[in-house]
């Protein structure tokens, strides 16, 4: 496949949205700093559709993304990777992970979870009342329990028991948070917890297992997003270290933000790409109004 021979030489980076609405000025940033950090550096930028998320997908802003990104003046290596298409890829690294006896299956509601938070034996809920991190109540239950009805967890603790969580260590070249990055273990316990590895409705990856996975399929060498996934990525180094997977460096850059410094939201269709260009906007004239509004 040409995205993954494309992928096999030198710096890799990647542009990975969700087509869950339309590319708004934020993405139009986080693309184009990929596309000019790969070429840059002689490099390639591949696309890659995350579209697992079944109830929010929709094909006509699948069909927008590659208009919009062509309008931009971008183009990528074809075929373009639809996690849609990578059932099997992420069943073989979830089945990893449970030989390893570092998976179980949940079948909590998020009253559940708010439930064993407000019972007092739990101890302390979050000042908002608002639960942060699993609390474990599915923690022991067999996999050979689960059925539709679970989603599957990541056992945390017996996986930096297991590689020796602190030891692990990458690579953050953004603005933010520059430097040599080491694994903040009871950070990661106290805000990220057990994570879920695969949803309950169609047994599909959820989104830290299908990056994951999927930037080492593709090769890539260099993640550039922006700077709200910055919190996902000790769990992406822990992720990479359990399905020894190659370790790429990581890049948050700064996000574009509304007059009243919030990050743009998918439904914010007034700063849609396809709305300055309808306005008659060139894409010079975006790609310039978004390097404007970062911070
Ligand atoms: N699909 C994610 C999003 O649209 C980005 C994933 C990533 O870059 O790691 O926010």
């Amino acid at each position: 496949m040409a995205g993954q021979e494309a992928a096999s030489t030198g710096f890799v980076t990647r542009f990975a949205p969700s087509p869950t609405g339309l590319l708004h000025l934020g993405h139009a940033y986080s693309a184009l700093t990929a596309w000019e950090a790969a070429q840059a550096a002689n490099g390639v930028c591949l696309l890659r559709i995350e579209d697992t998320d079944t109830g929010r997908v929709r094909p006509e802003y699948e069909a927008a993304i590659y208009e919009d990104l062509s309008w931009l003046g971008l183009a990528w290596p074809e075929p373009v990777m639809r996690q849609s298409e990578r059932h099997a890829a992420y069943t073989d690294a979830l089945a990893r992970l449970s030989a390893r006896g570092l998976t179980y299956p949940c079948r909590c509601t998020r009253a559940d979870i708010r439930a064993a938070f407000a019972a007092p034996q739990e101890g302390a809920a979050p000042a908002n009342n608002a639960p942060s991190v699993y609390p474990g109540t599915c923690r022991g239950r067999p996999l050979s329990d689960a059925g539709p009805e679970d989603a599957i967890r990541l056992d945390l603790n017996r996986a930096l028991h297991l590689v020796q969580g602190e030891t692990l260590t990458w690579l953050e070249t953004g603005p933010a948070h520059a430097g040599r990055q080491a694994l903040d273990c009871d950070a990661l316990r106290r805000e990220v917890g057990d994570v879920v590895l695969a949803r309950k409705d169609i047994g599909t990856a959820a989104y830290h297992l299908g990056v994951v996975v999927d930037d080492a399929a593709q090769g890539v060498t260099h993640v550039i997003r922006g700077a709200d996934l910055l919190d996902a990525t000790p769990i992406h180094r822990l992720l990479q270290a359990l399905l020894d997977l190659p370790v790429p460096v990581w890049h948050h850059h700064a996000l574009v933000r509304d007059e009243n410094g919030k990050r743009l939201a998918k439904r914010d269709d007034a700063r849609a790409i396809r709305a300055y260009r309808d306005s008659g906007m060139t894409p010079a004239e975006v790609r310039d109004l978004c390097r404007a509004q970062t911070v």
